[in-house]
């Protein structure tokens, strides 16, 4: 299942990026997540769930922020959203079209529950 090895994959990095004694302070992984990702929301949030269950990060919650698919025209520099399956410039109808954004799928920022001042 391709949403489980994604979730995994963020796992790894919210474990890389965060000290071992903060890991239960993790509260919000918030993930960019392109339309065009081929990504199933629900099941990336799901299956990061099943992952944290029980661990050190069982807190955990992916925020997930859609991003739209926007596309740019070679041609007549129209910018446009697409709804994913139309890739044809809608002003000159032309196909010289790239993708600007909505194939994001990355870690944007983890959320640490406020730290009980140590005393010294
Ligand atoms: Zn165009």
């Amino acid at each position: 299942m391709h949403e489980l090895s994604l979730a995994q994959g963020i796992l790894n990095l919210v474990e890389n990026h965060v000290p071992p004694r903060q890991m239960s302070a993790v509260q919000i992984v918030h993930v960019d997540l392109g339309r065009l990702s081929g990504v199933v929301a629900d099941s990336l949030e799901f299956c990061f769930e099943a992952l944290v269950a029980g661990t050190t990060l069982q807190n955990a919650r992916l925020c997930l922020n859609k991003i739209p698919l926007c596309l740019s025209c070679d041609d007549c520099r129209q910018s446009f959203e697409s709804d994913g399956d139309i890739f044809q410039c809608p002003r000159c109808k032309g196909n010289a079209t790239k993708v600007v954004s909505g194939m994001e799928l990355q870690v944007k920022e983890i959320e640490l529950q406020e730290e009980i001042q140590e005393a010294t």
